[in-house]
């Protein structure tokens, strides 16, 4: 195998299903680490479905995601992972500090308790996204935006260098939009890795430079441009979800901003 190839996250013919509902149907797509990636489709795509599969959270009826030679579940040190927001509990009784030391959690055995290099690590993370003032604070009290820069900062301190990010933009308002814009900037430069799943292609356009487009099938993927062009995205879009085992699903997907 080639140098590069070690730097490709690849899905090969992957297969995911719930019971009768088909989440993901053969899709092979590479995606390049060292950049942002969006991940683009109408609601039930199987977006959210593609991340965590990657974390090896569910059993893929067909295919494999790997990284080079190694199937992603064994890279878990590598991945961090920020679920959408309505599935965290924001009333749960944790300071800042406390969110971002459960990144280093994985890491410790047992009957460890954190060590020095695991609070270094802890100060450097909150640090870098310009949240260590908030660090005492519980993170019911905090705006939408630091909550979601403190999810980050968990991510950083598990010393993870791939980021899967779903819907990291929601339900941010516009400066809390640009700040992570920036971040994810930054990460970039720094040749990290992210893949989100982006609702708004404006945003997608304005900030991502490769993009997957899916549902339930892989649409297209590549760089942003050549991969949203507009018959893609209505080949994506067209009807909403057609799931002929699933008549629930069957509605149009309201307006698309494009
Ligand atoms: P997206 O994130 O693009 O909206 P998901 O990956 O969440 O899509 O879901 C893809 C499909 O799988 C949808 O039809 C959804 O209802 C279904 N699905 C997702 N998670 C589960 C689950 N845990 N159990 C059963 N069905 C699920
Ligand atoms: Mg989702």
């Amino acid at each position: 195998m080639d140098h590069a190839a070690h730097n490709i996250l690849r899905f090969r013919d992957v297969t995911v299903r719930y019971g009768a509902t088909t989440a993901l149907e053969h899709v092979t797509v590479s995606i390049p680490c060292g950049s942002l990636t969006a991940i683009v489709g109408p609601n039930g795509a199987g977006k959210s479905t593609l991340l965590r599969s990657i974390l090896g959270w569910h059993p893929l009826e067909t295919g494999e995601i790997r990284i080079g030679d190694t199937h992603t579940e064994h890279l878990l040190p590598r991945l961090a992972y920020l679920p959408q927001r309505q599935t965290i509990d924001w009333d749960f009784p944790i300071t800042v500090r406390g969110v971002v030391e459960q990144g280093r959690y994985p890491a410790l055995r047992w009957y460890q308790r954190m060590g020095s290099e695991d609070q270094n690590r802890v100060s450097r993370a909150l640090a870098e996204l310009d949240i260590s003032e908030l660090a005492d604070r519980q993170i019911r009290m905090l705006s939408g935006g630091q909550q979601q820069r403190v999810f980050l900062a968990r991510a950083l301190a598990q010393g993870a260098d791939i980021f899967l990010l779903d819907e990291p933009f929601a339900g941010l308002d516009l400066h809390a939009t640009d700040e992570l814009a920036h971040i994810l900037h930054a990460w970039e430069a720094q040749g990290r890795t992210v893949l989100a799943v982006v609702h708004d292609l404006a945003l997608a356009r304005a900030h991502f430079r490769q993009a997957v487009l899916l549902n339930r099938q892989l649409i297209a993927s590549g760089p942003i441009e050549a991969a949203l062009t507009p018959a893609n995205i209505d080949a994506a879009y067209r009807g909403g979800r057609c799931v002929h085992d699933d008549p629930l699903r069957l509605t149009r997907t309201a307006h698309f901003p494009e």
